[in-house]
Protein backbone atom coordinates (compact mmCIF):
# COMPACT_ATOMS: atom_id res chain seq x y z
CA UNK A 1 0.00 0.00 0.00
CA UNK A 2 1.62 3.15 -0.93
CA UNK A 3 0.98 6.60 0.66
CA UNK A 4 2.49 9.83 0.00
CA UNK A 5 3.40 10.94 3.57
CA UNK A 6 4.55 13.96 4.35
CA UNK A 7 4.54 13.98 8.33
CA UNK A 8 4.98 17.69 9.53
CA UNK A 9 4.03 16.99 12.53
CA UNK A 10 7.43 14.96 13.33
CA UNK A 11 9.18 18.18 12.22
CA UNK A 12 8.44 20.22 15.64
CA UNK A 13 10.13 20.35 18.67
CA UNK A 14 10.90 17.10 19.89
CA UNK A 15 9.14 17.35 23.12
CA UNK A 16 5.71 17.58 21.95
CA UNK A 17 5.84 14.08 21.04
CA UNK A 18 7.42 10.68 21.43
CA UNK A 19 8.36 8.33 18.60
CA UNK A 20 6.12 5.32 18.79
CA UNK A 21 5.43 2.02 16.69
CA UNK A 22 1.99 0.29 17.32
CA UNK A 23 2.39 -2.97 19.28
CA UNK A 24 1.39 -6.02 16.51
CA UNK A 25 -1.56 -7.88 17.33
CA UNK A 26 -2.51 -11.72 16.47
CA UNK A 27 -4.70 -11.66 13.36
CA UNK A 28 -6.25 -8.63 12.11
CA UNK A 29 -9.19 -8.91 10.10
CA UNK A 30 -10.86 -5.57 8.23
CA UNK A 31 -14.74 -4.87 8.96
CA UNK A 32 -14.66 -1.70 7.05
CA UNK A 33 -12.68 0.36 4.50
CA UNK A 34 -13.53 3.64 3.11
CA UNK A 35 -13.03 3.89 -0.32
CA UNK A 36 -14.22 7.44 -0.68
CA UNK A 37 -12.01 8.98 1.93
CA UNK A 38 -8.81 6.26 0.18
CA UNK A 39 -9.54 8.52 -3.24
CA UNK A 40 -9.66 11.90 -1.39
CA UNK A 41 -6.44 11.10 0.54
CA UNK A 42 -4.89 9.78 -2.80
CA UNK A 43 -4.41 6.57 -2.25
CA UNK A 44 -5.61 3.70 -4.38
CA UNK A 45 -9.39 2.22 -3.21
CA UNK A 46 -8.54 -1.17 -4.54
CA UNK A 47 -5.51 -1.44 -2.03
CA UNK A 48 -7.42 -1.14 0.80
CA UNK A 49 -8.82 -4.60 -0.10
CA UNK A 50 -5.35 -6.15 -0.30
CA UNK A 51 -4.75 -9.10 2.68
CA UNK A 52 -1.30 -6.53 2.96
CA UNK A 53 -3.72 -3.43 4.07
CA UNK A 54 -5.36 -4.90 7.13
CA UNK A 55 -1.76 -5.55 8.30
CA UNK A 56 -1.32 -1.57 8.13
CA UNK A 57 -4.44 -0.55 9.71
CA UNK A 58 -3.86 -2.78 12.65
CA UNK A 59 -0.19 -1.87 12.72
CA UNK A 60 1.55 -4.68 12.17
CA UNK A 61 3.24 -3.69 9.09
CA UNK A 62 4.42 -0.25 8.72
CA UNK A 63 4.04 1.88 5.81
CA UNK A 64 7.26 3.28 3.91
CA UNK A 65 7.37 7.16 4.71
CA UNK A 66 5.65 6.62 7.75
CA UNK A 67 6.70 8.53 11.01
CA UNK A 68 5.02 6.68 13.91
CA UNK A 69 4.52 8.84 16.66
CA UNK A 70 2.08 9.69 19.74
CA UNK A 71 1.26 13.49 20.57
CA UNK A 72 1.75 15.05 24.02
CA UNK A 73 -1.76 17.12 25.59
CA UNK A 74 -2.95 17.58 28.62
CA UNK A 75 -6.79 18.57 29.49
CA UNK A 76 -9.52 20.02 31.61
CA UNK A 77 -11.48 17.12 32.10
CA UNK A 78 -14.78 17.69 33.21
CA UNK A 79 -13.72 21.27 34.21
CA UNK A 80 -10.51 19.81 36.25
CA UNK A 81 -6.78 20.34 35.20
CA UNK A 82 -5.14 16.80 33.87
CA UNK A 83 -1.49 18.15 33.43
CA UNK A 84 -0.60 15.28 31.17
CA UNK A 85 -2.58 13.54 28.82
CA UNK A 86 -1.54 12.55 25.46
CA UNK A 87 -2.29 9.77 23.12
CA UNK A 88 -2.90 6.99 25.23
CA UNK A 89 -3.59 4.12 22.85
CA UNK A 90 -2.97 6.30 19.44
CA UNK A 91 -0.25 6.33 16.96
CA UNK A 92 0.01 8.55 14.38
CA UNK A 93 1.36 7.09 11.55
CA UNK A 94 1.60 10.44 9.53
CA UNK A 95 0.19 13.00 6.93
CA UNK A 96 -0.84 13.16 3.59
CA UNK A 97 -2.15 15.41 1.17
CA UNK A 98 -5.42 15.06 -0.41
CA UNK A 99 -6.52 15.44 -3.41
CA UNK A 100 -8.34 18.67 -2.59
CA UNK A 101 -5.12 20.59 -1.28
CA UNK A 102 -5.39 19.67 2.20
CA UNK A 103 -3.33 17.85 4.73
CA UNK A 104 -4.71 15.16 6.87
CA UNK A 105 -3.62 12.85 9.45
CA UNK A 106 -3.77 8.92 9.39
CA UNK A 107 -3.93 7.74 13.05
CA UNK A 108 -4.37 4.28 13.97
CA UNK A 109 -6.60 4.34 17.79
CA UNK A 110 -6.55 1.00 19.78
CA UNK A 111 -2.70 0.78 18.88
CA UNK A 112 -1.07 -0.13 22.04
CA UNK A 113 0.53 1.59 25.33
CA UNK A 114 2.23 4.66 24.77
CA UNK A 115 4.44 6.67 26.82
CA UNK A 116 1.05 8.64 27.51
CA UNK A 117 -1.21 5.31 28.61
CA UNK A 118 -1.02 5.82 32.31
CA UNK A 119 -3.02 2.91 33.71
CA UNK A 120 -4.55 2.01 30.35
CA UNK A 121 -4.06 -1.25 28.10
CA UNK A 122 -3.66 1.15 24.73
CA UNK A 123 -6.50 -0.62 22.92
CA UNK A 124 -9.58 -0.35 21.92
CA UNK A 125 -12.97 -3.29 21.79
CA UNK A 126 -14.84 -3.35 18.79
CA UNK A 127 -17.40 -1.68 20.71
CA UNK A 128 -16.41 2.28 20.29
CA UNK A 129 -14.47 1.48 17.26
CA UNK A 130 -17.79 1.00 15.40
CA UNK A 131 -19.10 3.74 17.25
CA UNK A 132 -16.85 5.81 16.24
CA UNK A 133 -17.48 4.15 12.72
CA UNK A 134 -20.53 4.98 12.08
CA UNK A 135 -21.20 8.47 13.93
CA UNK A 136 -17.97 10.24 12.29
CA UNK A 137 -19.05 8.61 8.72
CA UNK A 138 -23.10 9.63 9.45
CA UNK A 139 -21.68 13.46 10.87
CA UNK A 140 -19.70 13.95 7.54
CA UNK A 141 -22.85 12.71 5.30
CA UNK A 142 -24.48 15.10 7.80
CA UNK A 143 -21.99 18.19 6.49
CA UNK A 144 -20.48 18.83 10.11
CA UNK A 145 -16.44 19.00 10.05
CA UNK A 146 -15.23 15.97 11.41
CA UNK A 147 -12.71 13.71 11.99
CA UNK A 148 -13.60 10.19 9.16
CA UNK A 149 -12.86 6.48 9.30
CA UNK A 150 -10.38 4.97 6.73
CA UNK A 151 -10.68 1.48 8.16
CA UNK A 152 -11.51 -0.43 10.71
CA UNK A 153 -10.07 -4.37 12.23
CA UNK A 154 -10.23 -6.43 14.95
CA UNK A 155 -7.16 -7.84 16.03
CA UNK A 156 -7.82 -11.53 16.90
CA UNK A 157 -6.79 -10.26 20.67
CA UNK A 158 -8.79 -9.63 23.46
CA UNK A 159 -9.58 -6.90 25.62
CA UNK A 160 -10.31 -7.31 29.11
CA UNK A 161 -12.86 -4.20 30.59
CA UNK A 162 -15.62 -5.02 32.48
CA UNK A 163 -15.87 -8.11 30.28
CA UNK A 164 -13.88 -10.30 28.04
CA UNK A 165 -14.26 -8.11 24.72
CA UNK A 166 -12.85 -8.61 21.17
CA UNK A 167 -10.30 -5.83 20.35
CA UNK A 168 -10.53 -3.64 17.67
CA UNK A 169 -8.31 -0.44 15.91
CA UNK A 170 -10.06 2.14 13.84
CA UNK A 171 -7.91 4.18 11.36
CA UNK A 172 -8.83 7.94 12.03
CA UNK A 173 -8.24 10.80 9.54
CA UNK A 174 -8.57 14.10 11.00
CA UNK A 175 -7.18 17.91 9.54
CA UNK A 176 -5.07 17.23 12.59
CA UNK A 177 -5.37 16.02 16.03
CA UNK A 178 -4.30 19.00 17.97
CA UNK A 179 -6.46 19.98 20.37
CA UNK A 180 -7.00 22.65 22.91
CA UNK A 181 -4.76 20.64 25.40
CA UNK A 182 -2.40 20.07 23.17
CA UNK A 183 -1.68 24.23 23.48
CA UNK A 184 -2.40 23.87 26.91
CA UNK A 185 0.43 21.56 27.99
CA UNK A 186 2.79 23.79 26.76
CA UNK A 187 2.00 27.05 28.49
CA UNK A 188 1.57 25.12 31.62
CA UNK A 189 5.22 23.81 31.01
CA UNK A 190 6.33 27.17 30.11
CA UNK A 191 7.39 25.97 26.79
CA UNK A 192 7.31 29.20 25.18
CA UNK A 193 9.59 28.31 22.09
CA UNK A 194 7.72 24.76 21.62
CA UNK A 195 4.05 26.90 22.02
CA UNK A 196 5.62 29.56 19.28
CA UNK A 197 5.97 26.39 17.41
CA UNK A 198 2.69 24.53 17.57
CA UNK A 199 0.77 28.13 16.92
CA UNK A 200 3.13 29.11 13.84
CA UNK A 201 2.32 25.05 12.67
CA UNK A 202 -1.36 25.41 13.21
CA UNK A 203 -1.54 28.68 11.40
CA UNK A 204 0.21 27.40 8.74
CA UNK A 205 -1.66 24.54 8.43
CA UNK A 206 -5.86 25.33 9.24
CA UNK A 207 -5.63 29.01 9.57
CA UNK A 208 -3.23 30.33 6.62
CA UNK A 209 -4.88 33.99 6.63
CA UNK A 210 -4.13 34.42 10.46
CA UNK A 211 -1.69 37.07 11.52
CA UNK A 212 -1.17 36.24 15.08
CA UNK A 213 -2.12 34.32 18.11
CA UNK A 214 -5.09 37.07 18.66
CA UNK A 215 -6.26 36.42 14.69
CA UNK A 216 -5.74 32.72 15.36
CA UNK A 217 -8.51 32.51 18.73
CA UNK A 218 -10.64 34.76 16.74
CA UNK A 219 -10.61 32.15 14.33
CA UNK A 220 -10.57 29.10 16.00
CA UNK A 221 -13.63 30.77 18.15
CA UNK A 222 -15.53 31.18 14.99
CA UNK A 223 -15.39 27.70 13.66
CA UNK A 224 -16.23 26.30 16.62
CA UNK A 225 -19.61 28.20 17.23
CA UNK A 226 -20.64 27.39 14.17
CA UNK A 227 -19.70 23.68 14.37
CA UNK A 228 -21.61 23.49 18.02
CA UNK A 229 -24.25 25.24 16.12
CA UNK A 230 -24.52 22.57 13.81
CA UNK A 231 -24.08 20.17 16.26
CA UNK A 232 -27.25 21.73 18.03
CA UNK A 233 -29.14 21.54 14.69
CA UNK A 234 -29.00 17.85 14.72
CA UNK A 235 -29.39 17.41 18.13
CA UNK A 236 -26.12 16.08 18.48
CA UNK A 237 -24.29 15.37 21.99
CA UNK A 238 -20.74 15.01 22.11
CA UNK A 239 -20.82 14.01 25.41
CA UNK A 240 -17.08 14.31 26.38
CA UNK A 241 -16.53 17.93 25.28
CA UNK A 242 -13.04 18.42 27.58
CA UNK A 243 -10.09 20.45 26.02
CA UNK A 244 -8.35 17.59 25.22
CA UNK A 245 -11.44 17.02 22.95
CA UNK A 246 -11.55 19.78 21.30
CA UNK A 247 -9.86 19.71 17.59
CA UNK A 248 -8.28 22.96 16.76
CA UNK A 249 -9.07 22.74 13.34
CA UNK A 250 -12.79 22.87 14.58
CA UNK A 251 -13.72 19.05 13.55
CA UNK A 252 -15.79 17.10 15.86
CA UNK A 253 -13.16 14.67 17.38
CA UNK A 254 -13.35 12.06 19.69
CA UNK A 255 -16.82 9.99 19.70
CA UNK A 256 -16.66 8.53 22.97
CA UNK A 257 -20.18 8.25 24.51
CA UNK A 258 -21.86 10.81 21.94
CA UNK A 259 -25.30 10.40 20.93
CA UNK A 260 -28.02 11.65 19.05
CA UNK A 261 -31.44 12.85 20.84
CA UNK A 262 -34.10 10.71 20.36
CA UNK A 263 -36.64 12.45 22.22
CA UNK A 264 -36.37 16.15 22.11
CA UNK A 265 -35.27 17.22 25.82
CA UNK A 266 -32.66 20.70 26.14
CA UNK A 267 -31.31 18.72 29.56
CA UNK A 268 -30.75 15.53 27.60
CA UNK A 269 -27.37 13.74 28.61
CA UNK A 270 -26.37 10.52 27.83
CA UNK A 271 -22.54 9.75 29.02
CA UNK A 272 -22.54 7.63 32.26
CA UNK A 273 -19.90 9.46 33.25
CA UNK A 274 -21.29 13.08 33.30
CA UNK A 275 -22.68 12.65 36.63
CA UNK A 276 -23.85 16.50 36.62
CA UNK A 277 -24.80 17.13 33.18
CA UNK A 278 -21.82 19.65 32.64
CA UNK A 279 -22.08 17.89 28.41
CA UNK A 280 -25.90 17.63 27.89
CA UNK A 281 -27.31 19.14 25.40
CA UNK A 282 -28.32 22.66 26.23
CA UNK A 283 -25.04 23.14 27.96
CA UNK A 284 -22.82 22.77 24.86
CA UNK A 285 -22.33 26.35 23.32
CA UNK A 286 -21.12 27.42 26.82
CA UNK A 287 -19.13 24.56 27.02
CA UNK A 288 -17.47 25.48 23.81
CA UNK A 289 -17.08 29.00 25.60
CA UNK A 290 -15.26 28.04 28.30
CA UNK A 291 -13.06 25.68 26.47
CA UNK A 292 -12.21 28.36 24.22
CA UNK A 293 -11.43 30.88 27.44
CA UNK A 294 -8.78 28.23 28.14
CA UNK A 295 -6.98 28.50 24.85
CA UNK A 296 -7.35 31.49 24.80
CA UNK A 297 -5.06 31.55 28.44
CA UNK A 298 -2.62 29.28 26.39
CA UNK A 299 -1.67 31.42 24.11
CA UNK A 300 -1.11 34.57 26.49
CA UNK A 301 2.79 33.49 26.80
CA UNK A 302 2.78 34.52 23.13
CA UNK A 303 1.93 38.00 23.75
CA UNK A 304 4.27 40.64 24.19
CA UNK A 305 1.93 42.89 26.13
CA UNK A 306 0.10 40.71 28.32
CA UNK A 307 -2.45 42.95 29.94
CA UNK A 308 -3.42 43.96 26.99
CA UNK A 309 -3.64 40.15 25.52
CA UNK A 310 -5.91 39.63 28.47
CA UNK A 311 -8.03 42.39 27.61
CA UNK A 312 -8.04 41.49 24.41
CA UNK A 313 -8.57 37.53 25.07
CA UNK A 314 -11.38 38.13 26.99
CA UNK A 315 -13.71 40.66 24.74
CA UNK A 316 -12.81 37.92 21.99
CA UNK A 317 -13.95 34.95 23.87
CA UNK A 318 -17.58 36.97 24.82
CA UNK A 319 -18.21 37.62 20.93
CA UNK A 320 -18.51 33.38 20.65
CA UNK A 321 -21.88 33.65 22.46
CA UNK A 322 -23.25 36.07 19.68
CA UNK A 323 -21.21 34.49 16.80
CA UNK A 324 -22.82 30.84 18.06
CA UNK A 325 -26.39 33.08 18.27
CA UNK A 326 -26.34 34.41 14.79
CA UNK A 327 -24.85 30.58 12.96
CA UNK A 328 -27.41 28.93 15.41
CA UNK A 329 -30.28 31.12 13.66
CA UNK A 330 -28.92 30.62 10.43
CA UNK A 331 -29.11 26.62 10.96
CA UNK A 332 -32.86 26.24 12.28
CA UNK A 333 -34.04 28.73 10.35
CA UNK A 334 -33.20 26.68 7.19
CA UNK A 335 -34.68 23.87 9.37
CA UNK A 336 -37.48 25.65 9.35
CA UNK A 337 -37.31 26.76 5.62
CA UNK A 338 -36.34 30.23 6.56
CA UNK A 339 -33.23 31.27 4.64
CA UNK A 340 -32.78 34.81 5.94
CA UNK A 341 -34.28 34.39 9.64
CA UNK A 342 -34.83 37.30 11.58
CA UNK A 343 -35.14 37.66 15.30
CA UNK A 344 -38.37 37.23 15.36
CA UNK A 345 -37.72 34.04 13.70
CA UNK A 346 -36.00 33.29 16.62
CA UNK A 347 -39.32 33.15 18.66
CA UNK A 348 -40.49 30.77 16.00
CA UNK A 349 -37.96 28.59 16.45
CA UNK A 350 -37.71 28.60 20.29
CA UNK A 351 -41.44 28.16 20.49
CA UNK A 352 -41.48 25.06 17.93
CA UNK A 353 -38.54 23.65 20.37
CA UNK A 354 -40.49 24.57 23.70
CA UNK A 355 -43.32 22.42 22.28
CA UNK A 356 -41.27 19.94 21.40
CA UNK A 357 -39.93 19.43 24.92
CA UNK A 358 -43.38 19.37 26.82
CA UNK A 359 -44.38 16.62 24.48
CA UNK A 360 -41.50 14.57 23.77
CA UNK A 361 -41.57 14.83 20.53
CA UNK A 362 -38.86 13.30 18.46
CA UNK A 363 -35.94 15.68 17.60
CA UNK A 364 -35.01 14.37 13.96
CA UNK A 365 -38.35 13.05 12.94
CA UNK A 366 -40.11 16.27 13.69
CA UNK A 367 -38.05 18.58 11.71
CA UNK A 368 -38.25 15.65 8.37
CA UNK A 369 -42.04 15.41 8.72
CA UNK A 370 -42.96 19.23 9.05
CA UNK A 371 -44.76 20.46 6.28
CA UNK A 372 -46.41 17.08 6.40
CA UNK A 373 -49.75 15.61 8.61
CA UNK A 374 -47.29 13.03 10.20
CA UNK A 375 -45.76 16.27 12.18
CA UNK A 376 -48.57 16.65 13.93
CA UNK A 377 -48.15 12.80 15.37
CA UNK A 378 -45.42 14.38 17.35
CA UNK A 379 -47.25 16.30 19.85
CA UNK A 380 -49.62 15.98 22.09
CA UNK A 381 -51.40 18.96 22.30
CA UNK A 382 -53.01 19.33 18.40
CA UNK A 383 -54.16 22.70 19.14
CA UNK A 384 -51.12 24.19 20.29
CA UNK A 385 -48.94 22.55 17.42
CA UNK A 386 -51.64 24.05 15.00
CA UNK A 387 -51.76 27.40 16.07
CA UNK A 388 -47.43 27.11 15.88
CA UNK A 389 -47.73 25.75 12.17
CA UNK A 390 -50.30 28.55 10.92
CA UNK A 391 -47.58 30.93 12.41
CA UNK A 392 -45.06 29.28 10.24
CA UNK A 393 -46.68 28.89 7.25
CA UNK A 394 -47.45 32.59 7.44
CA UNK A 395 -43.67 33.05 6.96
CA UNK A 396 -44.17 30.98 3.87
CA UNK A 397 -41.21 28.09 4.68
CA UNK A 398 -39.13 26.60 1.40
CA UNK A 399 -39.66 23.11 0.89
CA UNK A 400 -36.12 22.68 -0.64
CA UNK A 401 -33.92 24.00 1.98
CA UNK A 402 -35.62 22.25 5.37
CA UNK A 403 -35.10 19.08 2.75
CA UNK A 404 -31.14 19.82 2.67
CA UNK A 405 -31.88 20.89 6.21
CA UNK A 406 -33.54 17.82 7.98
CA UNK A 407 -32.26 14.61 8.01
CA UNK A 408 -34.32 11.71 7.79
CA UNK A 409 -32.00 8.73 8.87
CA UNK A 410 -29.23 9.79 12.00
CA UNK A 411 -27.32 7.14 13.82
CA UNK A 412 -29.39 6.37 16.50
CA UNK A 413 -28.33 4.59 19.39
CA UNK A 414 -30.66 1.36 19.91
CA UNK A 415 -29.18 0.69 16.09
CA UNK A 416 -25.70 1.42 17.02
CA UNK A 417 -25.79 -0.54 20.10
CA UNK A 418 -28.01 -3.46 17.72
CA UNK A 419 -25.18 -3.04 15.56
CA UNK A 420 -22.31 -3.80 17.95
CA UNK A 421 -24.14 -6.50 19.61
CA UNK A 422 -24.18 -8.70 16.22
CA UNK A 423 -20.64 -7.69 15.73
CA UNK A 424 -19.70 -8.49 19.21
CA UNK A 425 -20.62 -11.91 17.51
CA UNK A 426 -18.92 -11.37 14.46
CA UNK A 427 -21.80 -10.90 12.33
CA UNK A 428 -21.46 -7.34 10.73
CA UNK A 429 -24.17 -7.01 8.26
CA UNK A 430 -26.08 -4.83 10.68
CA UNK A 431 -23.24 -2.90 10.82
CA UNK A 432 -22.92 -2.59 6.98
CA UNK A 433 -26.43 -1.85 6.74
CA UNK A 434 -26.71 1.20 9.14
CA UNK A 435 -23.81 2.31 7.70
CA UNK A 436 -24.61 2.63 4.30
CA UNK A 437 -28.22 4.25 5.98
CA UNK A 438 -26.54 7.01 8.36
CA UNK A 439 -24.29 7.97 5.33
CA UNK A 440 -27.25 9.25 3.19
CA UNK A 441 -29.36 10.90 5.47
CA UNK A 442 -30.64 13.63 2.95
CA UNK A 443 -32.00 10.93 1.07
CA UNK A 444 -35.63 10.36 0.49
CA UNK A 445 -36.37 6.95 2.28
CA UNK A 446 -37.01 3.49 0.35
CA UNK A 447 -37.88 0.59 1.78
CA UNK A 448 -34.72 -0.50 2.93
CA UNK A 449 -33.85 2.23 4.95
CA UNK A 450 -37.55 3.30 6.45
CA UNK A 451 -36.87 1.01 9.27
CA UNK A 452 -33.68 3.30 10.20
CA UNK A 453 -35.63 6.48 10.15
CA UNK A 454 -38.14 4.96 13.00
CA UNK A 455 -38.06 6.40 16.37
CA UNK A 456 -37.16 3.84 19.08
CA UNK A 457 -40.03 2.32 20.97
CA UNK A 458 -39.63 3.74 24.79
CA UNK A 459 -38.45 -0.08 25.15
CA UNK A 460 -35.83 -0.06 22.54
CA UNK A 461 -34.74 3.12 24.00
CA UNK A 462 -31.21 3.54 24.97
CA UNK A 463 -30.23 6.65 27.10
CA UNK A 464 -26.89 5.47 28.34
CA UNK A 465 -23.28 5.50 26.27
CA UNK A 466 -20.04 4.74 27.56
CA UNK A 467 -16.62 6.25 26.92
CA UNK A 468 -14.89 4.66 24.40
CA UNK A 469 -12.63 2.78 26.99
P1 LIG B 1 -10.89 9.93 25.97
O1 LIG B 1 -11.83 9.92 27.12
O2 LIG B 1 -11.10 8.77 25.01
O3 LIG B 1 -10.81 11.22 25.27
O4 LIG B 1 -9.46 9.62 26.61
C1 LIG B 1 -8.87 10.42 27.60
C2 LIG B 1 -7.43 10.03 27.76
O5 LIG B 1 -7.31 8.65 28.18
C3 LIG B 1 -6.58 10.14 26.51
O6 LIG B 1 -5.30 10.55 26.90
C4 LIG B 1 -6.57 8.74 25.96
O7 LIG B 1 -5.45 8.48 25.16
C5 LIG B 1 -6.51 7.94 27.25
N1 LIG B 1 -7.05 6.58 27.09
C6 LIG B 1 -8.33 6.23 26.86
N2 LIG B 1 -8.45 4.90 26.78
C7 LIG B 1 -7.22 4.37 26.96
C8 LIG B 1 -6.68 3.04 26.98
N3 LIG B 1 -7.45 1.98 26.82
N4 LIG B 1 -5.36 2.92 27.18
C9 LIG B 1 -4.57 3.98 27.35
N5 LIG B 1 -5.00 5.25 27.35
C10 LIG B 1 -6.31 5.45 27.15
MG1 LIG C 1 -9.83 12.11 23.94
Amino acid sequence: MRIAFDNSYARLPAQMFTPQLPTPVAAPAVIAVNEGLAELLGLDPSALHKPEAAQVFAGNHIPDGAAPLSQLYAGHQFGHWNPQLGDGRAVLLGEVIGTDGIRRDIQLKGAGRTPYSRGGDGRAWLGPVMREYLVSEAMYALGVPTTRALAAVTTGEQVYREDILPGAIITRVAQSHIRVGTFQVLAARGETAALQALTDHVIARHYPAATGPADLLDMVIDRTAKLIAQWMGLGFIHGVMNTDNVAIAGETIDYGPCAFMDVYHPQTVFSAIDQYGRYAYANQPAIGAWNMAQLATSLIPLMADRDQAITDFTAAVHRMPGIYQAAWLQVFGAKLGIADPTEDDRNLIEALLSLMATDGADFTNTFAALGTAAARDQFLDHDAFDAWHSRWQARGPDAALMAQANPRIISRNHRIEEAILAGRDGDYAPFTALLAAVTRPYAPLTAETAAYARAPTTDERVTRTFCGT
